[in-house]
């Protein structure tokens, strides 16, 4: 797959973006992340820590304000006349019920009040069944705060306080029990929240919603029991939960030591790594755009190198087919302009060098052929030499005994010539050969043959031909050369030939015997009286 060079750079230039962009980022995210969930850690525990305190403020002026309305002379005396039934039994504790319900009905965070004498028993109350109240064995105390829960009388969060009443020699009377409603609370809570954000929950030792910062308080559930015992542990350490407020939160709790009650403190999740998940969103588009032009602009690299290339390698195809008329227009000014260049050069002197190879060639096989020509031509008469004429025997006799079909030799001797040559001169002696050469081309067929034998003597093949027809090319022959009368140092000379007519027998295995007999039948016609032409075959079929 990335075999080519284009690939290559194209993964390359990648991997070369991708891996540190996407290295350095998710390191750089990693760390914000670590940062953000530090900071809203702090914030979140700051969060806890002003509700907490406004809370225990608020309890403490609402214990205050118990403390002064159990001051109050009606109670008192009330709980101190209570004591001693012989008196006016059935008094003092309606006059103190009808100070409770008035000073009740004045505080809005005061749900009930009631006062027990000493051993506990409700001795009059603003409430018409007050809530029941467990005075420990340890008093006198200053004050008592029972643990928050929901109250299913009032139907609201309730935290319920108890102050002692004291007689004015300090003896402990019994005490005032208020019953605080939290949703007071509400508006504090909410104040918390404004700076830095978030959402604050009380919660009881269940894990119960009491009040919170959060508008919609019908939505808030029960924190689950393990959850709520790992914040707990948590002590102050923010953890990222599926929250009351919201789906996902990260929230930290703690507890507000004299009153029981655990403060949780949850911020969406999606509210504070949203900038953050944006941003990482951004940069990971960021980095796809960057990977993008890197891959368009590296291929686009990879596509200038490679396509050159490609004609490159089409031409040295091409070349090395044989095909050398190849030239690449080179107009580039780079690396691979130059190559273009110095390919063209290269294919230039191929060519030109190819081209004198050619010629060279060409004029070898010239002079081959007139070698060839010399090497089976007679210098002086132009006609076959005797090798030659050996081959064509020698073709001639097996074509014979192949295919049946006669030829005929004839050997030609000019009669008296050494006379001539003495007489005329050597020279005058070649001239008279290369005359009756020239008979004796004119006189055969093409598909015949002429040759010189040796010295003056001459030989005639006539192919599919027998020895009788032969006898009329000899006899034309024998009185042209007697026609001739050529003229030597202004003197006409006569000359004539004797001719030995052959047609070779089957039993001739060589040339030598084709030769041999045709050489007798010449010696006949010499013997006879010369200027003649004489065939055995037929003096003996004539016989
Ligand atoms: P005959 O009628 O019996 O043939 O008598 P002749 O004189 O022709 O005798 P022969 O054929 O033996 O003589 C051949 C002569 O041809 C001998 C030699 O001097 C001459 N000769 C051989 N080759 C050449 C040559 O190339 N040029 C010339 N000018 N003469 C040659
Ligand atoms: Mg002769």
């Amino acid at each position: 797959m990335f075999k080519s060079i284009k690939s290559k750079i194209v993964v390359f230039a990648v991997m070369a973006t991708l891996v540190p962009s996407l290295g350095l980022g998710l390191l750089s995210f990693r760390q914000n992340e670590a940062q953000i969930s530090d900071n809203v850690a702090r914030e979140l525990r700051a969060l806890t820590n002003y509700a907490i305190r406004e809370i225990e403020l608020w309890v403490e002026k609402r214990v205050h304000e118990t403390q002064v309305t159990s001051a109050s002379i009606v109670v008192v005396e009330g709980l101190a006349t209570a004591d001693r039934p012989a008196s006016t039994p059935g008094k003092n504790p309606a006059a103190v019920g009808h100070y409770l319900r008035s000073v009740q009905k004045k505080l809005d965070t005061i749900l009930e009040l009631t006062v027990v004498n000493a051993a506990g028993e409700v001795i009059a109350s603003s409430a018409e069944t007050p809530e029941p109240v467990a005075i420990p064995s340890s008093w006198p105390q200053t004050r008592l705060i029972a643990a928050p829960h929901w109250n299913k009388q009032y139907e609201a969060p309730t935290l319920s306080v108890a102050v002692p009443v004291l007689s004015y020699g300090d003896v402990l009377l019994g005490a005032m029990v208020a019953v605080l409603d939290l949703r007071n609370l509400k508006p504090y809570l909410k104040s918390a929240t404004k700076s830095p954000p978030g959402e604050v929950l009380l919660l009881d030792s269940n894990g119960r919603t009491l009040v919170s910062s959060y508008d919609d308080e019908n939505k808030l559930t029960q924190l689950d029991s393990a959850l709520l015992s790992q914040l707990r542990e948590q002590a102050g350490d923010s953890i990222a939960f599926h929250g009351l407020t919201h789906p996902q939160v990260i929230g930290l709790a703690d507890v507000a030591p004299q009153l029981s009650i655990t403060v949780l403190a949850e911020r969406d999740r999606a509210e504070v790594y949203g900038a953050w998940i944006e941003l990482r969103n951004i940069f990971l588009g960021l980095v796809a755009a960057l990977v993008l032009v890197v891959t368009a602009v590296a291929f686009q690299m990879g596509r200038s190198i490679v396509l050159p290339l490609q004609r490159l390698m089409r031409a040295a195809d091409r070349i090395a087919a044989g095909d050398l008329e190849v030239r690449l227009s080179a107009t580039r000014s780079d690396e691979l302009g130059h190559l273009t260049q110095v390919f063209n050069q290269m294919t230039d002197r191929l060519r030109h060098s190819h081209a004198k190879i050619m010629a060279t060639n060409e004029a070898m096989q010239q002079q081959n052929e007139v070698l060839k020509t010399l090497s089976i031509t007679d210098s002086l008469t132009g006609l076959y030499n005797r090798s030659k004429l050996d081959s064509i025997l020698t073709d001639q006799l097996a074509r014979f005994k192949r295919s049946h079909r006669p030829f005929t030799l004839l050997m030609l001797d000019i009669d008296h010539f050494k006379t001539l040559n003495d007489t005329y001169g050597h020279i005058a002696g070649d001239e008279i050969l290369a005359a009756v050469a020239r008979i004796l081309l004119q006189s055969i067929r093409s598909i015949d043959y002429a040759a010189r034998y040796g010295g003056d003597e001459f030989i005639i093949i006539l192919t599919e031909t027998s020895a009788e027809l032969a006898t009329n090319t000899a006899e034309r022959v024998r009185s042209q050369v007697e026609a001739l009368y050529p003229t030597v140092k202004g003197t006409e000379i006569a000359l004539t030939v004797s001719i030995g007519i052959v047609e070779p027998r089957l039993e001739d295995m060589t040339p030598t015997e084709v030769f041999a007999s045709a050489d007798y039948a010449l010696y006949e016609a010499k013997r006879a009286g010369r200027n003649r032409a004489y065939c055995p075959l037929l003096i003996k079929s004539e016989a």
